[in-house]
């Protein structure tokens, strides 16, 4: 059995209904393991998240130092906090860092002072139409500090003073990331990237993570074809950093998807890639668009995720977004709202189910050539074709004509399944047969075409 045909069982079983469960259910419980930790975009938050992670799968990770330039960026100092607070006269704590750490604006510069309400005001957020969510607020790149707290809360405070306090620090370390890679056995690479960088929020993007560990873990127990690079970064900066540190191996990427805000009540969207017709957006749209997933599709647009970087015209990678609602397009978007309890178990499971059947199609479709091309070959003899006659074909040796009158070497998997209207599982499973009869052979991809490899 060919290692493409192993995979494809694999990544099969995921597609199941009572498998992509199962993988929910444990994606779930390591999301509640890492609800409560404070990420940021550096920092020990993330290594401790990246612990979690590498208990499930092997893990590589990088540290890169604060000032490493990447492009026009570069690397910040590293954030960490151990507590923050503001309390009242009496030294009661009104808003409080170990009750919820989205209270302190990520990576708020060290405080301890005292302060009236009215000197306090303009550091303090909240939103009034939501009195009850807290707001999650960041200042990575310019030297701030704040405090998100329940606008309930806010409308009660009294006029002070109030003591101050973020025990912070913001010096020079690290940014983290980290890669769980799946070695195929055919050229050519995949990547899989998900950000790491919020804190006690769960759709927006613990639920990224956990739908990546699945497909990690699912695709490691076979060997792919491609290989398969699961990344785990910051978003934008860690991108970045990634795209600085990788551009030699660009030139063999394939495809790509970024994914996140996978568990909430939303339908799957998939967001294409720059170029709107890269293989993984024929991908998407042959596996998003059947009645199993009834998922939309839209067009490229420079904002998002971290296919912003990917997709900027100096790469112009052929990378997509996965994702349930887009980013700011529910009303829990960055607030305590989006918690453990905004996850749908059910929508999860159909996440991980369509993101792995993605997966398959990506790491199965290729380029096949027709070895007797001249007329029909003879498939009965060689045990391919039903031997009684008048029946008119099977679905089988229906896929199995189609592959042998398409595959003339300029068209892949996915354009014959646009084509005939053929499951692309069903045509990869003729092919396979075909090539295993010596009746048809894989044409190796010649490297992708790529801007960075200039
Ligand atoms: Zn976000």
């Amino acid at each position: 059995m060919s290692g493409n045909q192993r995979n494809a069982m694999v990544l099969q079983a995921l597609q199941r209904e009572a498998e992509s469960r199962a993988a929910a259910g444990s994606a779930l419980g390591l999301m509640a393991s890492m609800y409560p930790i404070c990420r940021s975009i550096t920092g020990d938050g993330v290594r401790r998240t990246l612990d979690l992670i590498g208990e499930r799968i092997p893990l590589e990770r990088t540290e890169v130092p604060s000032g490493t330039p990447a492009f026009d960026w570069e690397i910040p100092r590293e954030w960490n906090i151990r507590d923050a607070w503001i309390a009242d006269a009496s030294g009661r704590r009104v808003v409080d860092f170990r009750a919820h750490n989205l209270h302190v604006v990520n990576y708020s510069v060290p405080v301890d002072r005292t302060m009236t309400l009215q000197e306090l005001e303009p550091h303090l957020h909240s939103i009034p139409e939501r009195p009850d969510w807290i707001p999650y607020r960041t200042t990575y790149y310019r030297e701030n500090w704040g405090f998100c707290l329940r606008h309930r809360d806010r409308e009660v405070l009294g006029p002070g003073p109030y003591r101050v306090v973020i025990d912070s620090t913001l010096a020079p370390g690290h940014l983290t990331y980290a890669e769980s890679v799946v070695e195929g056995s055919a050229d050519g690479e995949a990547i899989v990237y998900t950000h790491t960088c919020h804190p006690s929020l769960a759709n927006d993007n613990l639920s990224g993570i956990a739908v990546a560990v699945a497909l990690a873990s699912a695709l490691r127990a076979e060997r792919p074809r491609l290989t398969w690079r699961f990344i785990f970064g910051p978003g934008t900066i860690g991108s970045l950093a990634w795209l600085s540190r990788n551009e030699r191996r660009l030139p063999r990427l394939r495809s790509g998807l970024v994914i996140g805000l996978l568990g909430d009540s939303g339908p799957l969207t998939y967001k294409r890639s720059r170029r709107g017709t890269a293989v993984t957006d024929r991908a998407a749209a042959c596996v998003l668009t059947s009645a199993a997933h009834r998922g939309t599709l839209t067009d490229f647009e420079p904002y998002g995720y971290d296919e912003r970087q990917f997709c900027s015209p100096g790469f112009d990678l052929p990378v997509g977004r996965l994702t349930r609602s887009s980013n700011a397009n529910y009303p829990e978007y960055h607030s305590s709202a989006d918690d453990l309890s905004l996850i749908v178990p059910e929508q999860l499971a159909g996440s991980i189910r369509a993101a792995a059947e993605m997966i398959a199609v990506l790491d199965a479709n290729r380029r096949v050539l027709n070895l007797s091309p001249k007329g029909e070959p003879r498939l009965g003899k060689r045990g391919l074709y039903g031997s009684v006659g008048g029946a008119g074909p099977g679905e089988f040796e229906h896929a199995l004509l189609w592959v042998l009158s398409l595959a003339d070497g300029t068209n892949d998997l996915l354009a014959m399944a646009e084509r005939s209207g053929v499951p692309f599982a069903l045509l990869d499973r003729a092919a396979s047969a075909l090539q295993e009869a010596g009746l048809a052979r894989t044409l190796e991809e010649a490297a992708a075409p790529s801007r960075a490899s200039a």
